[in-house]
């Protein structure tokens, strides 16, 4: 085989697996059973690094490659499955605001979301747009100098618990598909915003999964990333890492696989 890990990847598993033994194997089977999201330790997993795994260095992360991302979520895995899964979730957030964000946006929120004060959720699903994501209809309609956001978004990770929605939401005509999405970052305290009940699961308890809804909600344009009806492929771009995560998470508790 000619393929090696470097010191540094072994060292940042070893680093991973340390945390996991620490902070999360122990308590994982009473988050679950008490559906209890660990929002202390997502904060010291933010100290260690672990929430800005990808975002750039130039925006406050560590800067890694995917391949380093799945070396740490494996390990992270190995002591909560539920909680690593959120945590690769906050970090394709965070990453996604870090790239497409402007100056203002990302200083307001990527350093606050790297160290875990601020946490993010992913809003592409709806009722009726899972698989099929681009005829989703959240709207988001431009008026002056604010969008108002009206629609739901279903079975979104960390809701409820979380600070930043970055929102999928359609600024072209309702027929526009894929080229008529665009990403909005919203705070989730922001008025109009409701989160409805934990979904029931099998599992993966230590994490909520619940509907949010927008009614109305106004935001500043300049809290779009990038420009509009960009918001699709940002959120594809988002996936391709996020699918590498999720399967990473995959190696989780031995007992379990
Ligand atoms: C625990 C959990 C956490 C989640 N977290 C988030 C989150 O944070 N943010 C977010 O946006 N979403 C989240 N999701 C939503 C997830 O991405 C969707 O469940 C997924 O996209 C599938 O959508 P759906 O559930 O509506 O299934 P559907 O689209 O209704 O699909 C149901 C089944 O039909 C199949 N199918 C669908 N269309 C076709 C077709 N054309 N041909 C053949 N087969 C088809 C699918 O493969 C699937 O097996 C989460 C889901 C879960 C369960």
């Amino acid at each position: 085989m000619d393929f090696a890990l470097t010191d540094d990847q072994k060292a940042l598993a070893a680093a991973a697996a340390d945390f996991a033994r620490a902070e999360l194997a122990e308590h994982a089977a009473d988050w679950d059973a008490r559906s209890h999201f660990p929002v202390d330790v997502i904060r010291r997993a933010g100290e260690a690094g672990f929430l800005g795994i990808y975002t750039p260095e130039a925006q406050g992360g560590l800067g890694l490659s995917r391949l380093e991302a799945s070396l740490i979520f494996e390990q992270l895995a190995q002591g909560c499955i539920a909680t690593t899964a959120y945590l690769t979730i906050h970090n394709m957030v965070t990453w996604m605001v870090a790239s497409w964000g402007d100056d203002a946006l990302r200083e307001r929120y990527v350093p606050a979301m790297i160290a875990g004060e601020a946490l993010g959720s992913y809003c592409l699903t709806e009722p009726g747009a899972g698989s099929d994501a681009a005829s989703l209809k959240t709207r988001a309609v431009r008026e002056g100098d604010e969008y108002v956001i009206s629609g739901s978004k279903m079975f979104i990770s960390g809701a409820g618990a979380t600070d930043v929605l970055v929102v999928m939401a359609r600024t072209g005509a309702p027929d526009s598909g894929a080229g008529g999405v665009s990403a909005i970052l919203v705070p989730a305290d922001a008025a109009g915003v409701e989160v409805g009940k934990k979904e029931e699961k099998m599992g993966w308890k230590s994490q909520p999964t619940c509907l949010i809804s927008f009614d109305g909600v106004r935001v500043p344009v300049t809290n779009r990333l990038g420009a509009e009806g960009e918001g699709f492929k940002f959120a594809m771009k988002g996936l391709d890492g996020g699918r590498l995560n999720i399967a990473s998470c995959r190696w989780g508790p031995p007992s379990r696989r």
